[in-house]
């Protein structure tokens, strides 16, 4: 078969690693150098060079959005449709696994995913039937507590005991959490992945299966694989399978959820014997935007070390731009943004980066009264919304009405008349006679046990539930949608909040019909053909109404409906992998980015830094950064120091864009008004300084006093230093 089609346009080393030899095989690279590129053609050169069916290949990728290019890539090259592939995120692929093997896997057939949202709900209320005190163990802190322990492959049982008190709670907040979503059929995002795991190693001929099936499994990403996914892996590959795992150790920004950047390590020893292949030329940046990210990179001193290099030219210099206030950054931006596509740029070309989600609100504004379509992604998700949940809560009860979750949200919503009393009478019924909320109504009804308008309001909800799912028979999911939406009276509800929220929210909702009206039950895994099916022995997959839920909550928010080309508005993290001709880094300020939390933790200042290189090497011709002298940010006015990594990146790619308009300058000269602190000695932040054997370089930081000050110094030729400034001999050169 002719595959140079496979290997063109791929350079040596990439080459390399797409034809390497059947086993287990590392890719290594930085950013832009063709990692997910080598994949997608490793999958394709699988299949036609080596005459592997697509049928045994599994691909693992970090959103839903890289599954689905990375699917639509890889077809493109076979020049043919591949639905048997397993392409998808490692909870999508988890997910579908529980579904086709809920029995397996101990869950009942209709199990419910809960979002974080309803799990802290849910955790709040097992505290309460507890009674732990609140104040002292926030919920959240328990959720955090369960889910770690979940990535960690821990069920309550197998945490250990210890004697102080933090543990002992919150063992036992787990152990009774775990036992409500038993009874509820209710899975959260950690316990997708360690149920799944679990269905590996309690189910010996469901493994084996798959292991004959999945020949090969790729991952991207690899550098955030945390424990249960990597185990999760590791165990589905046994001694058939053979796995490439590409990633970057530079990219590792999931270290406070979970993911373990050892795994690159560990990949090492336990898939041994590996070939392990590294790339460096990069294809995406200008030669301006690497040299700034390398630099940038190497202040982090826990590295596997790598350089990215490129044949493009140098490029347009780097930008900063100082804002007096967010607003004016926000102004800034925009006026950037719409030169842009004045000068013939579409709006998806750019993208606008920020560290915390709470930052896209102004920018968001300035957008909207520019009139440039933008696009949010991440954030808060469309279906995290409370207006969205709440229909989706009775769409869920029209499929089952026995969801505690899905009862619990909409039992007095539009507000019917059921208090908080009488729900406490209906949960205590419930617990007591171990029925379901909906079963513990009905049969309270039945015997009397509710009066007069309490009565009636809660036949009123039993019957309105009950006769909408009677209409939703001969539905389809749109229409579904719609009366979950109206008949409810849910629309008129949300509408009649104030201004522009209640506008808002109305808008949210009629989107949701026509999200439901565009669903194909094919965006997370097209492979849900009845072709597939069958091979799988797959049971009936549901209805769509089913499937539709199971969508919305697994959803990251990135598979939004696309309608014409939007400026992109993300986190930096969610960001990852993903690449913009024109880039905004904004928000760079101390506290800001790196965030204030990266203060206390060892490591997490490192982290920031990764996250900051991911940022800089998602541009790929022009790239800003700014920051705002003074910020209101949860409604306090901040007032912060320019970021220490715009200090970090070398002048020489810098340019300082002024104030009002069009006057540009070099960088150099604009250190002393970035930090103006004094250091000891004479110096201050951001001076130049010469030294007798690392050459000249720029004052980062100051640690100590006295005798034992010591300073770091980023050297130009050197890279960044710390000397003892009693002994450095430093010399001031401005
Ligand atoms: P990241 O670390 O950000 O995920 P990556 O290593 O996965 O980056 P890719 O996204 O695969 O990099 O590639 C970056 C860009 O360079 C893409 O636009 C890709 O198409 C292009 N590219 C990669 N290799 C080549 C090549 N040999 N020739 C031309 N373009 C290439
Ligand atoms: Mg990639």
């Amino acid at each position: 078969m002719d595959i140079t089609h496979i290997l063109d346009g791929l350079n040596d080393r990439q080459r390399e690693a797409v034809g390497a030899p059947i086993g287990n095989t590392l890719v290594i690279a930085g950013a832009g150098s063709g990692k997910t590129r080598v994949l997608v053609h490793r999958m394709a050169w699988l299949v036609e060079a080596q005459g592997v069916s697509t049928h045994g290949l599994l691909a693992v990728t970090f959103t839903n959005k890289a599954a689905a290019e990375m699917r639509q890539r890889t077809e493109a090259l076979l020049n043919t449709s591949a639905r048997s592939m397993w392409v998808g995120t490692f909870h999508g692929i988890a997910h579908r696994l529980l579904r086709m093997h809920y029995k397996e896997a101990g869950l009942p057939q209709a199990f419910q995913i809960i979002d974080s949202d309803d799990q802290l709900r849910l955790i709040k209320r097992v505290m309460r039937s507890l009674a732990i005190d609140e104040q002292k163990w926030p919920a959240r802190q328990a959720a955090w507590f369960i889910n770690a322990a979940k990535d960690e492959g821990k069920r309550a049982r197998d945490v250990p005991s210890g004697d102080d008190l933090f543990q002992i709670a919150h063992k036992k907040i787990y152990r009774s959490y775990e036992e409500v979503c038993d009874q509820g059929g209710l899975v959260d995002f950690a316990e997708i992945l360690l149920r799944s795991h679990e269905l590996w190693l309690n189910n010996a001929d469901l493994l084996s299966h798959y292991q004959h099936r999945f020949g090969h499994l790729l991952v991207d990403e690899f550098q955030d694989t945390n424990t249960i996914q990597y185990a999760w892996l590791r165990v589905l590959a046994g001694k058939t399978g053979r796995v490439m795992a590409v990633g970057d150790d530079d990219q590792s920004i999931y270290g406070w959820r979970g993911a373990r950047v050892e795994n690159i390590h560990q990949f090492s020893r336990d898939f041994a014997p590996i070939n392990t292949i590294r790339l460096e030329q990069n294809y995406r940046s200008t030669a301006n935007i690497l040299i700034a990210a390398n630099k940038l990179i190497g202040f982090n001193a826990d590295r596997l070390g790598k350089e990215l290099w490129t044949e493009d030219g140098h490029g347009e210099p780097i930008r900063v731009y100082s804002a007096y206030n967010d607003l004016d950054e926000a102004r800034f931006v925009v006026e950037r943004a719409a030169n842009w596509i004045d000068q013939g740029g579409s709006p998806d070309e750019v993208a606008v980066l920020y560290r915390s989600n709470a930052q896209s609100r102004v920018l968001e504004e300035a957008l909207l009264q520019a009139r440039i379509p933008y696009r949010i992604y991440g954030g808060l998700r469309f279906f995290e919304r409370a207006e969205i949940k709440n229909a989706l809560a009775y769409m869920r009860l029209l499929h089952d009405r026995h969801s505690a979750v899905a009862f619990e949200r909409v039992v007095n919503l539009p507000p019917r008349g059921i208090g908080d009393k009488t729900l406490e009478i209906i949960r205590a019924e419930a617990r007591r006679r171990n029925v379901s909320l909906w079963q513990a109504c009905k049969d309270g009804i039945v015997a009397g046990a509710f009066k007069g308008r309490v009565a009636n309001a809660i036949i009123n909800f039993l019957k309105l539930v009950d006769d909408l799912a009677e209409i939703a028979l001969d539905q389809a999911l749109h229409e579904i949608a719609e009366t979950c939406v109206s008949a409810t009276g849910l629309i008129d509800y949300h509408s009649k909040e104030s201004g522009e929220r209640g506008l808002a929210r109305k808008e949210n909702l009629e989107e949701l019909v026509s999200a439901a009206r565009q669903f194909t039950g094919d965006l997370v895994f097209p492979t849900m053909s009845a072709a597939t099916q069958s091979q799988d022995r797959l049971p009936e997959a549901g209805s769509a109404l089913e499937a539709f839920l199971d969508q919305v909550a697994l959803d990251s928010g990135d598979t939004q409906t696309e309608t014409g080309p939007a400026l992109q508005m993300m986190t930096l993290h969610s960001a990852k992998g993903l690449e913009f001709p024109l880039v905004f880094l904004v928000g760079l300020e101390e506290g800001l980015f790196p965030h204030r939390m990266s203060a206390d933790e060892p490591g997490r200042m490192e982290e920031e830094r990764r996250l900051c290189y991911v940022g800089i090497t998602r541009a790929m011709q022009e790239l800003y950064l700014t920051y705002a002298e003074t910020r209101r940010l949860h409604g306090t006015d901040t007032y912060n120091r320019p970021s220490r990594f715009v200090g970090e990146l070398p002048a020489e790619v810098l340019e300082e864009v002024r104030m009002r308009g069009a006057i540009s300058r070099p960088m150099g000269g604009m250190n002393s008004r970035f930090f103006e602190e004094p250091v000891e000695g004479g110096l201050h932040m951001g001076q130049r300084v010469k030294h007798a054997k690392f050459g000249e370089g720029i004052v980062m930081q100051c640690e100590g006093g006295g005798d034992r000050a010591r300073i770091q110094v980023n050297f130009e030729n050197a890279g960044a230093k710390w000397l003892m400034l009693g002994y450095a001999n430093l010399a001031a050169l401005d």
